[in-house]
């Protein structure tokens, strides 16, 4: 869920290499395709790409200086600024829905200061506090209540184990979710080592669960940034341990990798990357040439692009106004700026609930599907004395302005939804004439001399990830492509991928689909014979071409 880079998408190089590819294979791949009775064989899974003409091992490898890292021995809370690059923005948006239900306050020490064992005498693991295993294996149970699909691919492998011999290291958010995935992953053969890649979204009780079963993990809600780095450190530097898959969110563990070991990439299979911002990076690492190893962009998904961006938003904001502020919708004035995938769920929820919304739209055909769905579509200027919440979804920088904020009516509450914290100039708010009173967790009145205030959310970072929970369904989805991915990239035949960034084929994308179809007892209609030779189509799919918009 890490949603932080702000650049305009890199271009998606294998689309139109894909739908041939995929097209080539169908035959083959069929049998992975959830019909009335067909179970998934993951031998198949890595035939969908076997068309893809074999690569020449390219010999470049990205160079990094070799510095030499040194960790403060002395963790202080606040942490240290003297590493190498900074934290990224997606380690360090809030993510209180993963938050740890544990109140560990009365802990003030370091993990790092302390010896810990599990029950098996295993040491190779640091977390806040190895006794809340209890706890997290209930919250990992439930979890696992709504993620059904993954665990009906793990009970599908594990008897195949698809990724025996693969050493996963991951850097993902650590979460009753994520662990759902992680034990996933070792059913199905892996070992891994884990680490957090936010450093405030750990749910201790989960990593000391994890940590209990013999997962090697590196995570504490609240680290610093020190920490955070010593974390990734210590699950990538490890005697007689060397990783052959990397599962990223946010490309820290990835650039930490390359610029510390980039030997280490002598023996990566691949790298399966879910964020913005690490697709981002990897796009850039490939465009200059530099990456060395195959990676998999699940970010772009069509199934994790809509329940992330599309059904999670309509979902959880509402969550995230209502905790915050206990507001009423029915009858507020709201307007919604940008009517994309976040900006078509947050109008949609705030509708149906009786607030009447206002879009703003730069882009005509965005502008028309707002007006058709029954919205009235304006200038921000036009309503902005009139609004009683503002809410952000362009993925843009400056959408809301000083201007505007001092324009706004008194009780106007501002948050955002879009990328990080730029949408809002919050920055512009931090002058000596406002005053800023913290009145809950992530909400702050900002006060105008002459008495009027304006609620600002979680300071304009993304309001879902800093005051609400997502829906574990859709993680499930995310987890799902993940694991597939990993079992795609780790099971190919040498030569199949080259160093190059790979989104998941349209008919994997389907599968995770099917798969999370049986939670609502969801029955596809079946091809005739007659039919796919009409539509040209094969009855197992792919059913849409990749330009195909859903
Ligand atoms: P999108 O590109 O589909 O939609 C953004 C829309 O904003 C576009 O239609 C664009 O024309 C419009 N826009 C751009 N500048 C504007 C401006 N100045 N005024 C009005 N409209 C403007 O993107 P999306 O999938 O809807 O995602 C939007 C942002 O939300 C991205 O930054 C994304 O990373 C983030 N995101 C957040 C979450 C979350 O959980 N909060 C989930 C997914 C994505």
């Amino acid at each position: 869920m890490s949603e932080t880079a702000g650049d305009a998408k890199p271009e998606v190089k294998q689309a139109s290499k894909e739908v041939k590819e995929s097209e080539n294979v169908a035959e083959k791949y069929s049998a992975m395709t959830v019909s009335k009775n067909s179970e998934i064989n993951m031998g198949e899974l890595s035939s969908v790409f076997s068309s893809v003409p074999t690569h020449k091992p390219v010999k470049k490898q990205i160079q990094f200086v070799e510095e030499k890292q040194e960790f403060s021995r002395f963790p202080t809370k606040t942490g240290r600024r003297s590493l190498s690059r900074s934290i990224s923005q997606s380690s360090t948006d809030s993510y209180s829905s993963a938050a740890s239900y544990t109140d560990s306050s009365d802990d003030e020490s370091s993990p790092r200061d302390k010896t810990q064992v599990n029950s098996k005498g295993s040491s190779d693991f640091c977390v806040k506090n190895i006794k809340q295993t209890e706890f997290g294996r209930r919250e990992i149970e439930i979890a696992e209540q709504d993620m059904s699909a993954l665990i009906s691919l793990r009970k599908r492998a594990q008897s195949e184990k698809p990724l025996a011999g693969a050493k996963i290291v991951g850097c993902t958010h650590i979460t009753a979710q994520t662990a759902v995935l992680i034990e996933t992953l070792v059913a199905l053969g892996a070992q891994c080592r884990w680490t957090a890649c936010n450093i405030y979204s750990t749910q201790n009780e989960v990593a000391a669960a994890l940590a209990e079963r013999g997962v090697a993990v590196f995570a504490w809600k609240g680290e610093s940034e020190d920490d955070f780095w010593w974390c990734i450190d210590r699950c990538v530097n490890t005697e007689g341990w060397q990783p052959n898959m990397i599962l990223d969110d946010g490309g820290d563990l990835t650039h930490w990798v390359y610029k510390k070991y980039p030997n280490v990439f002598k023996k990566i299979r691949g790298i399966v990357e879910e964020s913005v911002t690490g697709v981002h990076r990897l796009y850039q690492l490939s465009k200059a040439g530099k990456l060395c190893v195959p990676a998999m962009n699940v970010n772009d998904s069509v199934t994790k692009q809509k329940f992330d961006n599309l059904y999670c938003c309509r979902e959880s904001i509402l969550d995230g106004l209502k905790r915050t502020t206990d507001v009423m919708f029915g009858g507020k004035q709201v307007v919604v700026c940008g009517y994309g995938e976040v900006g078509k769920g947050c109008s949609a929820a705030l509708k149906a609930l009786g607030a009447v919304v206002y879009v703003t739209e730069i882009d005509p055909i965005c502008g028309l599907q707002a007006c058709m769905d029954g919205f009235r579509v304006v200038k921000l200027n036009e309503v902005i004395r009139l609004v009683d919440v503002i809410i952000t979804c362009t993925g843009n920088k400056n959408v809301v302005t000083r201007d505007q904020l001092d324009r706004m009516k008194n009780g106007c509450i501002v948050c955002n939804m879009g990328h990080s914290n730029t949408e809002i100039d919050v920055a512009s708010l931090r002058t000596p004439e406002l005053t800023w009173e913290r009145v809950r967790s992530q909400v702050d009145h900002v006060i105008w001399p002459d008495g009027k205030r304006v609620i600002l959310l979680a300071e304009g970072r993304l309001l879902n990830l800093s005051c609400s929970t997502v829906p574990t369904f859709v993680l499930s989805i995310t987890a799902t492509t993940q694991a597939l991915a990993l079992i795609e990239l780790y099971n190919a035949p040498e030569g199949r991928y080259k160093q190059d960034v790979y989104l998941l084929p349209k008919k994997m994308d389907e599968y995770v689909a099917s798969l999370h179809l049986a939670t609502f007892d969801a029955h596809l209609t079946e091809l005739t014979d007659e039919q796919a030779k009409y539509l040209g189509l094969n009855k197992n799919g792919p059913f849409k071409p990749n330009y195909y918009r859903y």
